[in-house]
């Protein structure tokens, strides 16, 4: 293993392992088969790539999708290892080129699709070849109870007699015993190593919430991720393209992606997104298979998918890094009202089965509960704590309604009045004291419980009915969703449900495994993004194949100047130093100079990134540690007194400081920085015409520190 830790280092610049990294890795040093089932960013493709590298011969990789194969022999050409793939999109040249560097034994992982592996001359090519091993990823294709069986998958059967002697390693993300087993038998795997790893991605925060004005929901979650990347499904064509439309005019960066477009269109839109040139897809359920962009930042469901199944699927896409990434879900009682009317055109047992997988989704969406703790539950897997401290429950974002007993109460008192006659929205209109025509011409607004709730606004009301259907206490039957009440809800005095309301507020995650930005420069991270998207299009890459974000902001946060700093940095192996290094120490060293920071900076063991298979419960935590300091703020305290008290280097606190500035829209600097001064730095900037500190602290003949400059300047952007 020592040999495959420092290929580690040498080609990926990574220093440890995820969670059964390295028990995959072992199964495959030790010649044994192997099943590995991992979540989406779990990790998967190096657990075969690395110990690819360290075998004698090449490994054969099958993979489904074109996209899929060229990315990842793009991702590992860019670190200086020997890959191809073998497809039908390939001239004969590009075909002559594989082929001599397969038979000259140079090459260390070949791609393929199951069909080509399926025809009698490429295997007997391929013995000719020396195989170290082979590897079925998405193996989860070749059985039809998992989401995307793929018959071509079932042609992989004759592969052990073909190869008898080769390991067979197959990988998913699919978990459930049926998918599991019928890899074992479809590959007739020989006693497989199986692992099969957590499903919990600590890195993403979950929230749900009842969709009110769709627009002006998403509108602020974006706003919250300007400029990054992000994915916002919709269940319907039509709202995608209306969606993506409004979202352009309003200024964001967004294409559309749905089955309704042409092929080179949706290649072209994909590409944009890939490519960092949109920010933003809007897509039905299409999109998403063979895009392993790993630094999507959020995920927004406009609509409620059909199943839990979905919605990991869906929402796993964010956040592949191991960096924090948000799940957002908007859901309304009519998006269950139409997925129950498209199941209601198939019959028998799959209808049931769909059936009950949409009443779990909407118990998802509208329970009280932390969201974590419901989805592995889901899966089967028990999650220790009671509360993740990220998602909206357990961030308290979601308050508990007072007075629910007799909210409760109401509503199910005016069911009954209604004579289980009613829907939800009239239902609501009622409660709510509505005057519209259709309820004083039935005369209900002579019903005991005519504006009983009608302090409480009509669409909360309509919220809380859809929180008691949820919950069993009512039930919605036939075409039109009549209300009735359940026997659940007879006694619901007896076991009160709780009523929640969205509160609005939006917490910062305090638990997710990685604190992103902690101790990034933004404005550093912002230039090296730009160098990034530079290289990337000369060469024709996707940015992420130059660097992963998680390696920028190592970057931004080491701010190394030479060789051995910048090798170590998370994620630069050899050939990335090689091809890159010259040109990012080159802007961190303008970006540093401009801007009066320090360089080469030790990053202390806790904000280093760590994406490594160490528990996280076992290390302090590292709660927002800025925000310890607000207070101080508050009372005015001094940088030095600050420093004093938390114990933390003067520079450090400077940092907290901007922090809070920017945070709480704070224009005055004072007492951090005397008037006289401000003035003259706005003064100086003003009639400079620059945000750089530089200038203004060369024109200030030296006087005034960069530290107070830039307190300053952050206090300036917020004068407006
Ligand atoms: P999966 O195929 O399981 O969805 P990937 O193999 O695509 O996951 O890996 C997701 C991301 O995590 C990739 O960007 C990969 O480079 C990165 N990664 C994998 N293993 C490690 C590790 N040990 N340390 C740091 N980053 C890793
Ligand atoms: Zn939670």
């Amino acid at each position: 293993m020592t040999q495959i830790q420092e290929i580690l280092q040498r080609y990926w610049g990574y220093e440890s392992f995820r969670p059964l990294q390295r028990e995959a890795m072992q199964a495959v040093m030790d010649r044994k088969d192997s099943v590995v089932i991992l979540p989406t960013g779990g990790g998967k493709s190096l657990c075969f790539q690395a110990p690819a590298l360290v075998l004698p011969g090449m490994a054969v990789v099958i993979s489904p999708l074109i996209s899929l194969m060229k990315d990842q022999v793009d991702a590992l050409t860019a670190n200086g290892i020997s890959a191809a793939a073998i497809h039908s999109m390939m001239n004969a040249e590009e075909r002559r080129t594989v082929d001599r560097a397969i038979r000259d034994g140079s090459l260390k992982i070949l791609y393929v699709s199951p069909e080509r592996l399926a025809q009698e001359r490429f295997r007997d090519y391929l013995r000719g070849a020396n195989v170290s091993f082979m590897v079925v990823d998405e193996a989860h294709c070749i059985s039809q109870w998992g989401h995307d069986f793929r018959p071509e998958y079932r042609q992989l059967r004759g592969l052990r007699d073909t190869f008898p002697d080769v390991h067979v390693h197959a990988y998913t993300a699919t978990a459930t015993s049926h998918v599991r087993n019928d890899i074992v038998e479809e590959l007739s795997l020989r006693e497989p190593e199986v692992l099969v790893g957590s499903f919990d991605r600590p890195n993403l925060v979950y929230r749900a919430e009842r969709r009110a004005d769709a627009f002006q929901q998403i509108g602020r979650v974006l706003g919250r991720h300007e400029g990054e990347s992000g994915i916002i499904y919709c269940i319907s064509r039509k709202e995608v393209d209306s969606l993506c439309e409004r979202l352009n005019i309003a200024g964001h960066k967004a294409v559309p992606y749905h089955a309704g477009l042409r092929d080179e269109d949706r290649k072209r839109n994909q590409d944009a997104f890939i490519r960092d040139r949109a920010d933003i897809v809007v897509a039905t359920v299409a999109f998403g298979m063979g895009i392993d962009k790993p630094d999507v930042r959020f995920v927004i469901h406009a609509g409620m998918p059909k199943s839990i199944e979905h919605y990991q699927q869906e929402s796993g896409r964010a956040g592949r890094d191991g960096l924090e990434a948000e799940c957002r879900l908007l859901y309304s009682g009519a998006d269950f009202m139409i997925w129950k009317s498209m199941l209601a055109k198939q019959e028998g047992e799959t209808a049931e089965i769909a059936l009950s997988k949409l009443e779990d989704m909407q118990r998802y969406c509208t329970g009280a509960a932390c969201r974590r703790k419901t989805l592995l539950a889901y899966f089967d897997e028990h999650y220790p704590k009671d509360r993740c401290g990220a998602c909206d429950y357990c961030l308290n974002e979601l308050d508990t309604v007072e007075g629910s007993v007799e909210i409760v109460r109401a509503i199910l008192a005016c069911v009954d009045e209604l004579g289980s006659m009613a829907g939800p929205t009239y239902t609501a209109l009622v409660l709510s004291g509505s005057t519209e025509e259709r309820v004083l011409s039935k005369g209900h607004d002579n019903l005991s419980t005519y504006a009983s709730l009608a302090s409480e606004g009509q669409r909360a009301v309509r919220d809380w009915i859809e929180q008691l259907v949820a919950q069993g206490y009512l039930e919605k039957t036939g075409e039109y969703n009549v209300l009735s009440v359940t026997a659940l809800g007879r006694g619901a005095d007896d076991s009160a449900p709780s009523l929640t309301k969205v509160s609005g507020r939006t917490r910062k995650s305090t638990a997710t495994a990685v604190k992103s930005m902690e101790g990034v420069d933004a404005g550093l991270f912002e230039a090296l993004r730009t160098l990034r998207r530079q290289e990337a299009e000369e060469r024709r890459v996707p940015p992420y194949v130059v660097f992963s974000d998680a390696s920028l902001m190592d970057m931004a946060r080491k701010r190394p100047t030479n060789t051995i700093e910048f090798l170590g940095v998370h994620g630069v192996g050899q050939k990335k130093f090689r091809d890159f290094g010259d040109a990012f120490i080159a802007v961190i060293q303008r970006y540093c100079d401009e801007h009066g920071l320090s360089t080469n900076v030790t990053v202390s063991a806790s904000t280093a990134l760590e994406l490594d298979d160490e528990p996280a419960r076992k290390r302090p935590s590292k709660i927002d540690t800025w925000r310890q300091c607000e207070p101080l703020f508050k009372q005015g305290r001094a940088i030095e007194e600050v420093s004093a008290i938390i114990q933390r280097a003067p520079s450090t606190v400077a940092g907290y400081l901007l922090k809070y500035i920017e945070e709480n829209q704070i224009a005055d600097p004072a007492p951090w920085v005397h008037g006289s001064i401000f003035e003259r730095v706005r003064e100086c900037a003003a009639s400079m015409e620059t945000d750089r500190m530089k200038p203004v602290y060369q024109a200030l003949n030296e006087e005034v520190s960069y530290e107070e400059i830039r307190i300053c300047m952050a206090c300036m952007r917020n004068l407006g």
